[in-house]
């Protein structure tokens, strides 16, 4: 099951070791987790809860967006990536079937890694404030039985100028590997259709819970109109990155988080974890791309 010397992307290993690595559920259980948030569903008018989060399309005011870095507990702006010029080639695909994408082939002095969020459990309104004032894109890779009790939660994150993408994450978050391929697209498509219907858009980007997939899915996921199965190298705990490989950040790595609230984060808000996520991302000297920019 070690057999992850295999070129970073792209084998049916790299789902397995993503999944030792901690996917979707490192420290609590994905299945239960999932069941419980949709139980003690937050709403929306917590403590925390002021004024409404980035009105849609008006993101902050350039100055004031110049010192949110402080607000957020960041002790220096963020930097970003420019838009590529060109997406990276990526490793081919079999016929009918879509590639696998774990980091993105940068230059190695390019310091960029990408942010990417799971589920859709917590529905934070002050993460909504942070991502706006920060002008975080991220990556959300959604799960309909966990996403849409308020997918409106996740349309502002979509439109506070950032960038931020909504993706496919599956219908009802199964191990797809124990699945048959009509089960799988059933999983893959619906949540297409789910997605496109509410948010009027059709995701490119599919991510399998825990990682888990094999050939059925790379089918799949071609059928339903995906253009790349995403998994990632870094995870993000509640304070730490756990590495795939090494014990650093590399240029392009992709970095899975998820959308978790303190009752799974062991006290820890979404917005403290994001500050230590972007901490981390600073000390190492990274900035932050936009995922959907390159594939
Ligand atoms: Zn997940």
């Amino acid at each position: 099951m070690r057999n992850a010397r295999r070129s970073l992307a792209g084998t049916l290993t790299a789902g397995a070791l993503a999944l030792a690595l901690a996917g979707c559920g490192e420290s609590v259980d994905p299945i239960e987790r999932l069941g419980r948030q949709t139980s003690q569903e937050v709403q929306g008018a917590g403590p925390s809860a002021s004024p409404k989060p980035g009105p849609s399309g008006s993101p902050s005011a350039p100055s004031a967006a110049d010192e949110a870095y402080k607000k957020w507990g960041l002790t220096r702006p963020l930097e970003f990536a420019p838009r590529p010029a060109a997406r990276p080639n990526l490793p081919h695909a079999g016929p009918g079937k879509v590639p696998v994408v774990d980091r993105i082939p940068l230059p190695a002095g390019e310091k960029t890694v990408f942010l990417t969020f799971d589920d859709g459990a917590e529905k934070d309104p002050e993460f909504l404030r942070m991502a706006a004032d920060l002008k975080l894109p991220i990556s959300m890779f959604l799960t309909d039985s966990v996403a849409s009790s308020d997918y409106g939660h996740f349309q502002k994150l979509r439109d506070t100028g950032a960038g931020s993408v909504v993706n496919n994450h599956t219908l009802t978050h199964p191990n797809l590997r124990t699945l048959p391929y009509a089960a799988q697209k059933k999983e893959l498509c619906g949540q297409q259709d789910r997605l496109q219907q509410r948010f009027g858009e059709r995701p490119r980007l599919f991510r399998p819970p825990y990682g888990n997939y094999n050939d059925d899915t790379l089918r799949a996921a071609s059928e339903c109109g995906v253009s790349a199965l995403v998994l990632w190298k870094v995870s993000m705990q509640i304070n730490n990155f756990q590495y795939a490989e090494g014990g650093a950040l590399r240029p392009g790595d992709i970095i899975l988080a998820h959308f978790r609230g303190p009752s799974e984060l062991k006290g820890t808000t979404e917005t403290e974890m994001t500050t230590r996520m972007l901490r981390h991302i600073q000390e190492q000297g990274f900035r932050i791309g936009r995922l959907e920019d390159y594939l």
